[in-house]
């Protein structure tokens, strides 16, 4: 309903007026999707990845390598990419489609993300997003983490399955707790969808969500999509929060 009429009426409005940055809304000549300047602000990453959570690291392409936090806790999953680390631009940018309303950043930042995860990707991944408690989609509206992954899953030709995990409680909010705190606080809160467990079994799936900080409600996700017998696991994130960046 809403969300296709409001992306005709943008497409329609874009025929008649020029480009706006995603980021400062500056006027961007040839249709890109962020300014010049914002651009370089934007901390996209690139070259070689930690395997694990998708932070860039030195050394050539095509190795397969840990940061030190994979190292002193790997994840849960199998492999993880992330398309930006959280910081400049990108934050801005993730913080808009969160509290702002900022659907206009589903494109572009799904696009960003299909590219970060392409290496994981098999024709028959699932894509699968982060849910969120539905008291919260009632006040948001939107579960930002189910845009990204259906704009990813539609770009990529993917099966997409946005209700295959549900949260079985409210877990408030992560912020201002520690690591172990927010392990403590999602451990067993997100459930697979008993309807949607027999599509699971035996398939590969790409979790999405907007932001990796501690990785917990990821691991949430992905022990529930284990039980559920999922062959393998992957994780893409708009936005990785990098202890040192
Ligand atoms: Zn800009
Ligand atoms: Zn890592």
């Amino acid at each position: 309903m809403g969300l296709q009429s409001g992306a005709l009426l943008r497409r329609a409005v874009d025929l008649i007026l020029p480009h706006q940055c995603a980021a400062c809304r500056e006027i961007v000549e040839g249709g890109g999707m962020l300014c010049g300047a914002c651009w370089r602000q934007t901390p996209f990453v690139t070259g070689l990845v930690c395997d694990g959570c998708g932070v860039p690291l030195p050394g050539e392409c095509g190795d397969t390598v840990h940061c030190d936090e994979c190292l002193a806790h790997p994840p849960a999953w199998d492999h993880g990419r992330a398309a930006t680390i959280y910081r400049d631009v990108a934050r801005r940018l993730v913080l808009g489609l969160k509290h702002g309303d900022r659907l206009d950043l589903v494109g572009p930042a799904s696009e960003w993300m299909a590219r970060a995860a392409q290496p994981l990707l098999r024709p028959e991944t699932i894509v699968v997003p982060v849910p969120v408690h539905r008291w919260r989609l009632i006040r948001r509206r939107y579960n930002q983490a189910a845009l990204l992954g259906r704009g990813l899953a539609r770009r990529c030709g993917l099966d997409w399955h946005p209700d295959a995990l549900v949260r079985a409680r409210s877990t408030g909010s992560q912020d201002h707790k520690s690591r172990e705190e927010r392990f403590a606080n999602v451990s067993g809160a997100i459930e697979v969808n008993p309807r949607r467990a027999r599509a699971l079994a035996g398939r590969d799936v790409l979790l999405v969500d907007d932001v990796m900080t501690s990785g917990a409600t990821l691991t949430a996700c992905t022990e529930a999509l284990r039980q559920a017998s999922a062959a393998s696991v992957s994780v893409v994130v708009l936005a990785r929060a990098a202890r040192d960046a």
